[in-house]
């Protein structure tokens, strides 16, 4: 076993970002612990248009995210990529264990975030990555010049649409209800662009084809009509892009912390049942789930760890 910390912080969006930027710089000891690249669900974001400063052109998910990646260290944060396996969170030292080591620390602020919802229709996990995909930034471009459907009606589902105009021959957005939830101003945008076409009161119940995606089952919600939609015969497949919310990536707490629906409870300093524990961003059971609340959750998180390790 290697040193205490007085914090680990586990993942690295904004909460957890933000969270090891006030840590580091009220100088306590602190680990900041991601399986993959920094940024959470914004790294995958193409545009971020709301997070205040955020209005320099061309500016995405990723280049935000890495200026912060860059403030945490400059603040002494580490940063450590590994998995982490188990978490045992009660008692004055909290362990982390991940694939390659066990750390300790005083006290513990979950930021592990969310992610993408399964579209929830037949054949889903088998086409994953032949067809089906949860991040535009990512695959945009393998469906240059090809149909795309986007099931949803958030701002994820509307503002992806937007995106994936730029490669798609068109983009059809299938949505449960005939209103979009998504901000009026991402709805104008939509309705303005000639690329993009609706299927209202939708659903994807199953989808197929022999390599590649090549059909889907859409039904009429209201009608309980059902419809083929077939690949054109030029293109043989198409591209079909969940963005239907999030799920927060709380199992590994199960049993250990208080929650509700998966998402962990606390309080408005982000205090969990557990002394020493904390929780932000997305996986907090809140009403705004957005990079801007995230980061804010991650300043409190720190600045309420700090604290905690004062009274100690
Ligand atoms: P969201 O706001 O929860 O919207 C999810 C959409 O998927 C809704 O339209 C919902 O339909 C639909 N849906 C949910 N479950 C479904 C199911 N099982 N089958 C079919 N459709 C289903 O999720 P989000 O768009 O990913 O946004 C998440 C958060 O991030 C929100 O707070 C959003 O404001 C924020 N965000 C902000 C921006 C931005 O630029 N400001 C961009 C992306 C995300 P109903 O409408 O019928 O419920």
């Amino acid at each position: 076993m290697s040193k205490e910390y007085d914090v680990i912080i586990l993942g690295a969006g904004p909460a957890g970002l933000a969270a090891g930027i006030y840590a580091g710089r009220s100088r306590l000891s602190t680990l900041i612990i991601e399986k993959s690249q920094d940024g959470g669900q914004i790294s995958i974001t193409d545009s971020i248009e709301n997070y205040p400063g955020q209005i320099v052109d061309g500016e995405s998910g990723p280049s935000l995210i890495a200026r912060m990646t860059e403030q945490a260290a400059k603040f002494k944060a580490e940063r450590l990529s590994d998995t982490i396996k188990e978490v045992k969170l009660t008692g004055p030292v909290k362990q982390v264990i991940c694939s390659n080591g066990t750390y300790e620390a005083k006290s513990v602020i979950l930021a592990t975030g969310a992610t993408p919802r399964p579209i929830g229709c037949k054949g889903e996990e088998e086409f994953k990555g032949r067809g089906v995909s949860y991040c535009a930034t990512c695959d945009a471009a393998f469906f240059e010049d090809f149909e795309v459907y986007v099931v949803g009606g958030g701002d994820s589902a509307v503002q992806e649409a937007l995106y994936l105009t730029k490669f798609a021959s068109k983009v059809t957005i299938i949505h449960r209800r005939n209103e979009l939830r998504a901000a009026k101003s991402l709805q104008e945008k939509a309705f303005a662009n000639p690329k993009i076409d609706f299927f209202w009161d939708s659903v994807v119940e199953e989808i197929g084809g022999e390599d590649m995606l090549q059909w889907m089952i859409v039904k009429n919600v209201k009608t309980g009509e059902t419809r083929k939609v077939e690949a054109k015969e030029e293109d043989g497949l198409f591209g079909l892009f969940g963005f239907i919310g999030f799920l927060p990536k709380t199992q590994l707490y199960e049993g250990q912390i208080d929650m509700e629906n998966n998402y962990i409870v606390t309080d408005e300093d982000m205090h969990t049942n557990i002394e020493g524990v904390f929780a932000a961003g997305d996986l907090r059971k809140k009403s705004l789930r957005q990079v801007v609340t995230a980061a804010a959750d991650g300043a409190i998180a720190a600045m309420q760890a700090e604290k905690y390790l004062s009274n100690l």
